[in-house]
């Protein structure tokens, strides 16, 4: 065994997790093993690459959520939904990681695998040894346990490939979207980004967390805000004017959508006036429609984002009713 708290140490650790072992609970791309761990450490890796995390405590953000679900759905999409929470919970046991409880000494629950949104109620975060965390500041080191999390130990060759492609757009994506809020004016964000076809999905899940983020997951049109415990929202980001027409990525080019309305908005059946009030297109009456609530929301205002540079430009929305919106 490699000496205490050097990296080969803690390599070994991270090679060695136990792990939940069923060839009829766990598929072979994750080598009959529930990924959750490897998952959430690569999670954590990137935030460490981010700089999100910035001391040794890691806290259970909508950001360590989101990415642990990429990764998630890019190994195991249909298999079920995820939570953070049993790893974050199980992963005390492996020694490095220390949950810091709200109240010292409280039990947790009796199973773990309970909500995100439970364990919040229980912990901050958690924080790991100093020297694996000393180990962690250093990019080098990173990539050598990334490669050990993604690796054959836990992953197929092709499910190894897709997680570390995901890595580098979630770190991408990030970045791009900071970007993006912090300039919502600017085209010239969408030419910081390479034109090349892989960068599209850094593009499009850039473009996603900015508005989501904009609309604090309340969708524009009906204003429905539903997360489950674990996080997961309803609402999607819509691009007014389509990608393809403009590659045009500012937030006030977006607005966040439920999938229904998303949907509605995009076959032009619903649109939003110069004045931000919700237009609803006769079609939505005809035929066997049972538009429901949907046509309640004719003359309503839109529920836009806190920020006023962040809402919906009005030349976008134009383009919108001129070109998607059915008037008959
Ligand atoms: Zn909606």
């Amino acid at each position: 065994m490699p000496v205490r708290d050097s990296l080969e140490y803690y390599i070994r650790l991270f090679a060695n997790l136990r792990t939940d072992k069923s060839a009829n609970r766990w598929p072979d791309r994750v080598r009959n093993r529930a990924p959750q761990k490897p998952i959430l450490l690569l999670a954590v890796l990137d935030l460490l690459e981010l700089n999100e995390i910035d001391s040794n405590l890691i806290e259970i953000t909508e950001d360590l959520l989101d990415l642990f679900d990429k990764y998630w759905l890019e190994v195991l999409p249909f298999t079920r939904p995820s939570t953070l929470a049993m790893p974050f919970v199980r992963m005390e046991s492996e020694g490095f990681w220390h949950l810091a409880r709200r109240k010292e000494g409280e039990p947790l629950f009796g199973r773990p695998e309970r909500s995100v949104a439970q364990l919040q109620e229980r912990v901050f975060g958690a924080y790991l040894d100093e020297a694996l965390y000393e180990h962690l500041r250093v990019e080098t080191n990173r990539s050598i346990l990334r490669s050990v999390l993604a690796g054959e130990r836990y992953f197929s060759n092709e499910a190894s490939k897709v997680l570390l492609q995901q890595g580098f757009v979630n770190r991408e994506a990030f970045i791009y979207s900071e970007k993006l809020l912090k300039n919502p004016g600017d085209l010239t964000i969408r030419d910081t980004l390479p034109l090349e076809e892989e960068y599209l999905p850094v593009r499009g899940q850039g473009f996603r967390r900015a508005v989501v983020t904009a609309y604090s997951h309340r969708c524009a049109l009906c204003g429905i805000r539903v997360r489950t415990l674990d996080g997961h929202t309803a609402v999607t980001a819509a691009h007014i004017v389509p990608w393809s027409e403009t590659q045009d990525d500012r937030p006030a080019n977006g607005m966040a959508l439920c999938r229904m309305c998303h949907w509605t908005f995009d076959e032009g059946l619903l649109g939003v006036s110069q004045v931000y009030e919700v237009i609803a297109s006769r079609q939505l009456n005809t035929l066997d429609n049972l538009p429901g609530y949907l046509t309640n929301l004719e003359g309503r205002g839109i529920v836009g984002p806190d920020r006023k540079p962040l809402w919906p430009d009005t030349e976008s929305l134009q383009w919108h009713r001129e070109n998607v919106l059915r008037t008959q």
